[in-house]
């Protein structure tokens, strides 16, 4: 069993204009390690009294502070040195984040690094950016004003936590925008470091501000508040509508990455040995806790009986083991409450599909939050496992016949996140490319992600795109500027000599 890393806080308390505090009503909420599932520490639970001096604080950064009128080379500077920081303490992050989250330290020290890269790739992005300028030749000249849009209200899941606050957090300081942080009640841990690195980059005062608690209270309390005109949210599909739903009256701006339940489709003609590698990794890489998991495979006929053999072997040597142990590739879930569900599905595909990994508790492992990486094999697509989302180490695999059974499979869920299609076969890779309901897809490639391309899901899989520009255009307002050149030409009204 890994020892507690040290600096760990007996409290971890809310960060409001540069503050560390308590809750206004003192209440606490337990922080549990998902091996012993025992609490390590407490975290401020805010509701809505912190969220209203968060707001506070935060609005008054952006009226009265210097962060939205700095140039953006000054911003771009404070930015850089933010990342640095991060990269130079990416492995008391990574054990911070496996610690409080199970996942295994290797791979929590990559999303560490790519935490790092965010800071830095929106630096570049906005020292090197362009609006737009618009001549009509001798008339007028029309230019985009672009500007902060005020407050942003950042909500985040619990399973990658650093790297997806890093994600919303870049592009709306970069903007110029403040930020109200309410990260996942299960993880708040790796959250608590922000504050510190912030304070070294020299961020100014009241620019960041995070109040910890639960999604009904702090989350809706942020969601609910009038002067925070933009929610980014990640998270469930169902948590989506509800906020969806609570933002209409105040007409917010809404960013939403939600869930998915991926196709990663396999075609006779691919490597094999590489498509393996791939959807292996692709469903069992971060514990299964990954939005854009391959969670369902299709494979076509003629080589489905080898595929599923060769997979459900190399799955049953999946190393399952303690989260801080450099050599384990799937550690412990974060929370015996997503344990109890991802078992629960578990129990379900043994009535769906043919079992031929895992399915239970890995072996040598009686307490904390292990389920062996668990395959299913002859899936049907109205199976629950086929359709619904168990964000774990489970995989169905399901077999087709034709291009066009594989596309009407691919798309029969809710979802359309992202898609893996593996073939060598040229128009057949681009047209399923472009006819699959997928806002993201990989063609002969797991999931690797330049940060300029769009990100973001389509169906019940997300609202709007993030990624490069993207994200900048979600935090700004464009405004457009309209300056006549010469005389004016109006149509003159109230000027007519018939009156
Ligand atoms: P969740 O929806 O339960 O919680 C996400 C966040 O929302 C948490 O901070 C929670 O406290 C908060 N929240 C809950 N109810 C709220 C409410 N009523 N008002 C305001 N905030 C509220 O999701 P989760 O279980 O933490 O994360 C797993 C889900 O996230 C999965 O569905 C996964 O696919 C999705 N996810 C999506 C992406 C993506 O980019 N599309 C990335 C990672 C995770």
């Amino acid at each position: 069993m890994a020892t507690q890393p040290a600096g760990i806080p007996d409290l971890i308390p809310h960060y409001i204009d540069g503050e560390r505090v308590a809750s206004v009503d003192g209440d606490t909420f337990g922080v549990l390690n998902p091996v012993t599932n025992e609490d390590y520490t407490r975290a401020a639970s805010g509701k809505q009294a912190d969220i209203d001096l968060a707001v506070a604080a935060a609005t008054r950064a952006f009226h009265e502070g210097p962060w939205p009128r700095m140039k953006n080379r000054e911003r771009a500077r404070i930015l850089s040195r933010i990342a640095d920081i991060v990269e130079s303490r990416d492995q008391e992050l990574a054990q911070f984040e496996s610690w409080d989250s199970g996942l295994p330290i290797t791979q929590a020290k990559g999303q560490a690094q790519r935490a790092a890269e965010n800071f830095r790739f929106f630096a570049d992005l906005i020292v090197a950016g362009r609006d737009d300028t618009y001549k009509v030749p001798g008339t007028q000249v029309n230019y985009v004003n672009r500007k902060p849009k005020g407050v942003a209200g950042l909500i985040t899941p619990w399973n990658t936590p650093f790297m997806l606050e890093s994600w919303k957090l870049g592009p709306a300081l970069a903007s110029g925008c403040t930020v109200v942080l309410k990260p996942a009640e299960f993880t708040p841990l790796s959250a608590s470091l922000w504050a510190g690195i912030f304070e070294e980059a020299e961020l100014p005062r009241g620019v960041f501000n995070l109040v910890n608690g639960f999604g009904e209270t702090a989350g809706d309390a942020l969601v609910k508040h009038p002067d925070v005109p933009l929610i980014s949210f990640t998270g469930e599909s169902s948590t989506g509508k509800l906020i969806f739903g609570n933002s209409a009256p105040h007409l917010k701006a809404l960013s939403m990455e939600l869930g998915g339940k991926s196709p990663a489709v396999v075609f006779a003609d691919a490597d094999l040995d590489a498509a393996i590698d791939s959807t292996l990794f692709g469903v069992f890489s971060l514990n299964g806790e990954r939005c854009t998991a391959g969670s369902r495979i299709l494979v076509e006929r003629s080589v489905y009986d080898e595929f599923v053999e060769r997979y459900a072997e190399r799955a049953q040597r999946i190393v399952v083991g303690d989260p801080a142990d450099p050599k384990t590739e799937v550690g412990a879930l974060v929370h015996p409450e997503h344990f109890d569900k991802v078992m629960s599905y578990v129990q379900i595909g043994k009535g769906e599909g043919r079992l031929l990994a895992g399915g239970g508790r890995p072996e040598g492992f009686p307490e904390g939050n292990y389920v062996a990486p668990t395959v299913f094999a002859d899936v049907a697509p109205d199976a629950r496992i086929f359709q619904e989302e168990i964000f774990g180490p489970v995989v169905s695999i399901t077999p087709f016949d034709s291009d066009e059974e594989a596309l009407e499979l691919a798309n029969n869920t809710k979802y359309g996140l992202a898609a893996y299609i593996w073939t060598n076969n040229l128009k057949r890779a681009h047209l399923f490319s472009q006819n699959v309901e997928a806002g993201m897809v990989w063609l002969n490639s797991h999931n690797v992600r330049d940060l300029r391309s769009p990100f973001g899901g389509v169906k019940a899989s997300g609202l709007g795109h993030e990624g490069g520009y993207r994200s900048l255009d979600f935090y700004s307002d464009q405004q457009a500027v309209h300056i006549t050149l010469g005389d004016v030409h109006t149509t003159r009204f109230g000027a007519s000599a018939d009156h």
